[in-house]
């Protein structure tokens, strides 16, 4: 499988990026398949609710580039990702080495099995 040669075994630091991102953020909401960019206030970012749907909205890496709305698959794994915690921060192993998010479902499986954060103690 390819993603195997970006990700080997390693496992993905994602406490350490966690700390990256005062960057920006962007507010996606799954339901509308939308995403908004949002500024650094973080009281602001908790408390964003999507203006369609009202839904509260997800924060993620303002790296995240939203799929076109018509691209159900590729929204598909956006949900997928952010479900089992990736909000699409840079994603590096263990030694520091940026790897590649996945472009494909299958590909998130494989990339959720193998870097998925284990339960905080
Ligand atoms: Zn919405």
């Amino acid at each position: 499988m390819k993603i195997g040669l970006y990700l080997g075994t390693y496992f993905l630091d994602i406490k350490r990026e966690s700390n990256t991102l005062l960057m920006g953020y962007k507010n996606v909401c799954l339901n509308c398949k939308t995403a908004f960019s949002t500024g650094m206030d973080y009281k602001e970012i908790k408390s964003s609710k999507c203006t369609k749907c009202v839904e509260a909205m997800i924060s993620v890496s303002h790296k995240f580039k939203p799929p076109k709305k018509s691209d159900i698959s590729g929204w598909k794994l956006v949900s997928f990702l952010i479900e089992n915690g990736f909000r699409f921060d840079s994603a590096n192993d263990e030694s520091y080495k940026r790897v590649q998010y996945p472009k494909t479902l299958e590909e998130a499986k494989e990339f959720v099995r193998l870097y998925k954060a284990p339960p905080q103690e």
